[in-house]
């Protein structure tokens, strides 16, 4: 029996026949198919992840919707849960990660510390929010969010799926979809996108300081005559 929501609204189906026809569109059997098969990747952050482990497991059971399979590899997962504090460290590998996923892929971002810092933003090895780095569907407030709270954001999650359209699907658009720069770590996290204004940054400060050392070695102005 076809579940009665991948009906298209407004045509009335007789009650003798309604297990055995369904009308609908192709949207909606194959946002019905995906919404319902998510499959999250199996990896964690900090403290988050342990609320993360918790929604998967026996109590609250998030494969009543169909995401009990988290994946280990990129390769089969579609849904990214960013569960934790996002470290410096940490992001080329998230990003590589995310490039590694095919589409359709989504990201959730779950908790403080992934939407946007959380206790430690703007501590000296922690990126203000994975959004700086990687597109996010679904924000989950909360240090840390509950399992409700991120099945909340699953669900929320297949509401926004359902919205899609084949027919404007990122992923079957006639330009292939082009890998996000793998940030860089050296003293701190360079972001490629930005090398352009971290340059004319460099180049404003090399100035600054050449034209204040020059002030500084130019001789002293003659006395005035008394
Ligand atoms: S939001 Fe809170 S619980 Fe989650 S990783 Fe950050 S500090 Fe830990």
């Amino acid at each position: 029996m076809t579940p009665p929501e991948i009906n298209s609204p407004g045509y009335e189906i007789p009650a003798e026949i309604r297990n055995q026809v369904n009308i609908t569109t192709l949207d909606r059997v194959y946002n019905w198919s995906r919404k319902n098969s998510l499959w999250p990747m199996m990896f964690g952050l900090a403290c988050c992840a342990i609320e993360m482990i918790c929604t998967a497991a026996s109590r609250y059971d998030f494969s009543r919707f169909g995401m009990e399979v988290m994946r280990p590899s990129p390769r089969q997962a579609d849904v990214m849960i960013v569960s934790g504090t996002v470290t410096k460290k940490m992001v080329p590998q998230i990003v590589r990660l995310y490039n590694q996923m095919p589409e359709p892929k989504y990201v959730i971002a779950m908790g403080a510390c992934a939407s946007g810092g959380g206790p430690f933003k703007e501590g000296y090895n922690v990126v203000s929010g994975i959004d700086k780095f990687i597109p996010v569907d679904v924000y989950i407030p909360g240090c840390p969010p509950t399992p409700q709270a991120l099945l909340n954001g699953l669900i929320t999650l297949q509401k926004k799926v359902e919205t899609e359209s084949i027919k404007s699907a990122r992923w079957y658009g006639r330009r292939p979809i082009q890998p996000i720069p793998i940030p860089v770590l050296g003293p701190d996290l360079m972001d490629p996108r930005k090398y352009g204004e971290i340059r004319e940054l460099a180049r404003q400060k090399a100035e600054a300081e050449a034209q204040a050392a020059a002030e500084a070695a130019a001789p002293a102005g003659e006395p005035e005559a008394g």
